[in-house]
């Protein structure tokens, strides 16, 4: 069973737009035990194959060098601040990342930095 060809040539930035293909781009990433591919992807980012660099599928960013506690999205967007995935993503779809079970994961890291208080209100609506 020779299989030449198994690899996906992924190049159009189309393909990264959606988050299952961003996610299994993380397959190999090196750092997936301090930062999960659901939450790189859910920030835009897919991996480049290189080191820890991934990349904005809209941007085209790259972010690397990543540390413990980072939160994928404010690398993103210290990276390209006027990002539009990211806009989209923090306007329209702030809903959709409250109702997520990985949400509290990434507030608390986003906490860690910002030095922000939560809100006991967020935590009520969340349960
Ligand atoms: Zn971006």
């Amino acid at each position: 069973m020779a299989r030449s060809s198994q690899d996906g040539e992924i190049e159009a930035d189309d393909a990264w737009s959606s988050m299952p293909n961003r996610v299994s781009s993380f397959q190999h990433f090196p750092r997936t035990e301090e930062f999960s591919a659901e939450r790189l992807a859910r920030a835009g980012f897919y991996f480049t194959g290189q080191a820890d660099r991934v990349r904005c599928f809209s941007c085209h960013a790259t972010v690397e060098d990543w540390n413990r506690g980072d939160a994928p999205l404010m690398r993103h967007q210290q990276a390209s601040p006027s990002c539009k995935f990211l806009s989209c993503a923090h306007g329209l779809r702030a809903s959709d990342l409250i109702r997520s079970p990985a949400y509290d994961e990434e507030a608390e890291a986003m906490e860690f930095q910002l030095h922000a208080p939560v809100q006991p209100e967020d935590l009520a609506a969340a349960g």
